[in-house]
């Protein structure tokens, strides 16, 4: 088969199971591409000889007649999740070379339904960031316009999904990097509920928001990931939640109550936040979310006038709690337990000075110095605490919404993806972009989003859909009824 890469997960998985196409083959196919397009800096890492031991694992199990949505289809990994087959490096210099005795549980799911692991994809350093210009190695690039980012943190993930390179990917979002970059690439991602996928074997950036979600060309196929990589992992993540695992492909052919072939969403609120449609968002992001939303309209949705009066908060609030964690999290690497250590130092302070000034890039340097000043004694009551309290109070308002809707909806970002460089060295500027993202996470809330058309440059837009809790099914059901009326999720880039 030659056009192997166009396929989605669902299609792949079929032409495996027909015998159209082996495992092996489809990861040939895709390494072999992938080396084609290496110039798009979407992958950090291979290892082909296990990438084919894999999927001739998998084309055994297929030859005793097993059968799997999963089984054979070839995957990779955001470079955030430990592997045993390959290194992990978290976008770090820090962690250049680490290699993992043991599997993040999201990878040993996907692995364990028969799903062959092509590579690891880059990532913001630390998944901090927005453009994947923090990454240590190089910048991902968008398929749509090389000049410009991908989105982040996911950035790797996204562009190889949007390029062909494979079917879908894995991310982590802590504050939208699952939905910023699929927004950015027009492809479709979900970030579940807080504690919906273990984050056992993700490398911490900020534990009380890291989630892990699937990142792909369209919601069924995000729903067959799900469905393999969520569930409780208790005795290992101490906040995964004991909530068992759900068919989210059952839940997008499951009509609603009163729905019609022609209207499948009869009856649906969505709930557009007046904060989310403010000048703050460019003209032609809204134009298109506003088309999408009409859409939804004829599918028999309603659209009610919300309002998350705190949205703007969360920008401060996400950058003192996420920087507090993240100062925690990364006190161990300090050149004895893990990763780089510093060549020549005169005592141990020195030590721990050189490795962490070596090791960590600017951003990850600028977070934890301000997450340790807003814990340190003094500024703990005034910026930690009053962030926790907001957190709070953002959260309440999501429950104070979801009396009037069933789904939220609105704009990923206020933007389309910008030229490369054009923020690198402006911080404020990045942070300020993930505006309509951050609420979501803070609130623990899942969030997805969803191509909805094109804006300035002919640049992808997605349309963000937020749920209450553990309403995955319902978020993805919304997509796909979108998705079987419209075809702005199979646009490619020209050239992929
Ligand atoms: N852009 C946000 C940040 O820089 C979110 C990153 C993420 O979700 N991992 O922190």
């Amino acid at each position: 088969m030659s056009d192997i890469h166009q396929l989605g997960v669902a299609d792949l998985a079929a032409a495996i199971a027909a015998k159209q196409t082996s495992a092996v083959e489809a990861a040939h196919h895709l390494l072999t591409r992938a080396q084609q397009h290496a110039s798009l800096g979407a992958y950090l890492a291979f290892n082909e000889e296990a990438t084919l031991a894999q999927a001739r694992a998998a084309d055994a199990r297929i030859a005793a007649g097993e059968r799997g949505p999963l089984l054979g289809v070839p995957l990779a990994h955001k470079d955030i999740f430990v592997t045993t087959d390959f290194p992990t490096t978290a976008g770090s210099r820090m962690l250049l070379g680490y290699q993992s005795p043991f599997n993040a549980t999201v990878v040993q799911r996907l692995a364990d339904a028969g799903a062959v692991t092509l590579g690891k994809l880059n990532c913001d350093e630390f998944a901090m960031g927005s453009g994947n210009d923090n990454s240590a190695y190089a910048p991902a690039h968008n398929p749509w316009d090389k000049q410009r980012v991908p989105g982040g943190s996911s950035g790797g993930s996204a562009a190889a999904v949007a390029a062909r390179l494979v079917p879908a990917a894995t991310g982590t979002d802590t504050g939208g990097s699952i939905r910023q970059p699929a927004s950015f690439t027009g492809i479709t991602g979900i970030k579940p509920t807080y504690g919906r996928c273990s984050r056992y074997g993700m490398v911490a950036f900020a534990s009380s928001l890291d989630q892990a979600g699937p990142m792909a060309r369209s919601a069924a196929d995000c729903a067959l990931l799900l469905s393999a990589m969520a569930g409780p992992d208790i005795d290992r993540d101490s906040t995964s939640l004991d909530h068992s695992a759900e068919d989210y492909s059952l839940a997008l052919s499951q009509p609603r109550e009163g729905a019609s072939a022609t209207q499948p969403l009869k009856g649906l609120r969505i709930g557009l936040p007046a904060e989310f449609f403010g000048a703050g968002c460019a003209p032609d992001v809204l134009a298109a979310v506003r088309a999408a939303l009409a859409e939804y309209e004829k599918l028999g949705a309603t659209l009610v006038d919300i309002s998350l009066p705190r949205t703007e908060l969360s920008i401060p609030v996400y950058y003192i709690i996420a920087p507090a964690e993240a100062s925690s999290n990364l006190s161990r690497f300090d050149g004895v337990k893990f990763g780089h250590r510093a060549a020549q130092y005169d005592d141990l302070a020195d030590m721990y000075q050189k490795t962490r000034s070596e090791g960590f890039g600017p951003e990850v340097q600028r977070r934890i110095m301000i997450g340790t000043y807003v814990l340190s004694h003094g500024y703990y009551d005034a910026y930690y605490l009053k962030a926790q309290q907001i957190r709070r109070l953002i959260a309440q308002d999501f429950q104070q919404a979801f009396t009037q809707c069933d789904v939220i909806a609105g704009p990923v970002a206020p933007t389309v993806a910008w030229k490369i460089g054009e923020k690198s060295e402006d911080p404020l500027a990045n942070y300020l972009a993930d505006v309509y993202t951050l609420s979501t996470s803070l609130a623990g809330l899942p969030g997805m989003s969803v191509p909805a058309g094109f804006g300035a440059g002919r640049m992808p837009v997605g349309l963000q859909l937020v749920g209450n809790y553990f309403k995955e099914g319902e978020l993805l059901r919304t997509a796909h009824a979108f998705q079987q009326a419209t075809d702005w999720h199979l646009k490619r880039p020209e050239g992929f």
